[in-house]
């Protein structure tokens, strides 16, 4: 049986209290796309992926803002958050026990087409079990930008999460050919990023750092969601310029994000970090309760 779920939305300009004429439940397994859609033909547009645990989507709020956000940047029109709010809410209604994902599409549309298309897709999540409790491997990547490219060069949208995920997916082949499991990006400047999927959590003491966002990095939802939790449980938190050396001194270290959560790290290249499972469960234990 399929188990996944799909729902085109049509274009709402206006406020309305219900929005279920403007949501079409369409065949999950059948095609949906016109072939002139330019998120297909240029990976041209924006997405969020939404994690689900029984049937609540988690996290809802920050997602909708950094859809909006990655739209601003990409000079896409504002989405209408109320609608996507309710698309979410009938895309979680569909979703089975267990931990599921939900993904937001915002696309620029058929080519010369009058308005985006606009997409929510629910389908169970993948088994990532051995990535939070055994851990993974990464090694730093080169990402050919220096630190000041964002700014520089705002054109690169580096700080929306776009469909052009195609660098992002190459990054992660070459880790593997590495021996690693996941990468983390660095600047030609030798400062620290964040993976291809994932933002980075280094652990210094009682003190969690993660790299500051303004450098041209995307702002993670879980990894914001963790900070507000650590620091709930008084442990100081800090967005930082991370020099690629401070790396091998740190005490440890996640990748995290929505879907895959807290994934401890247990070797940057060729420094070995210590995995501390009790902790780790703990995070994933907070990242799996619901939250708001
Ligand atoms: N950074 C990048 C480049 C990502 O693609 C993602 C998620 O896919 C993240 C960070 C983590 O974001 P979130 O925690 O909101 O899933």
């Amino acid at each position: 049986m399929d188990r996944r779920f799909a729902l085109m939305i049509e274009p709402a300009p206006e406020a309305l209290s219900d929005y279920a004429g403007t949501f079409a439940v369409v065949d999950a397994s059948a095609p949906a796309l016109s072939v002139g859609e330019l998120s297909t033909q240029r990976g041209d547009g924006v997405f969020e992926s939404i994690g689900v645990v029984d049937g609540h989507a988690q996290e809802v709020e920050p997602h909708l803002q950094r859809l909006a956000h990655s739209a601003q940047l990409c000079e896409l029109p504002d989405p209408n958050l109320a609608q996507w709010r309710a698309a979410v809410a009938i895309a979680a209604r569909n979703c089975p026990a267990g931990e599921s994902v939900i993904k937001l599409i915002l696309s620029r549309g058929v080519e010369k087409g009058p308005a985006p298309t606009a997409w929510v897709t629910a389908a169970p999540a993948g088994d990532f079990t051995a990535a939070r409790t055994g851990g993974i491997k990464v090694v730093t990547l080169d990402r050919g930008y220096d630190s000041g490219a964002a700014e520089r060069s705002p054109w690169l949208l580096l700080g929306a999460k776009t469909l052009s995920y195609a660098v992002n997916m190459a990054a992660l082949r070459e880790a593997r050919r590495r021996g690693a499991d996941d990468a983390i990006f660095v600047t030609t400047d030798g400062v620290v990023l964040e993976a291809p999927t994932a933002s980075l959590i280094l652990r210094f003491g009682d003190r969690f750092v993660t790299p500051a966002p303004h450098g041209g990095i995307l702002q993670g939802t879980t990894q914001l969601s963790l900070f507000s939790h650590l620091e709930e449980q008084g442990f100081e938190t800090a967005y930082e310029t991370v020099p690629t050396e401070d790396l091998a001194a740190a005490d440890q270290a996640w990748l995290v994000s929505s879907v895959r959560l807290a994934a401890p790290i247990t070797a940057i290249d060729d420094t070995r970090l210590t995995l501390d499972s009790a902790f780790t469960a703990g995070l994933n234990a907070y990242l799996l309760s619901p939250r708001d």
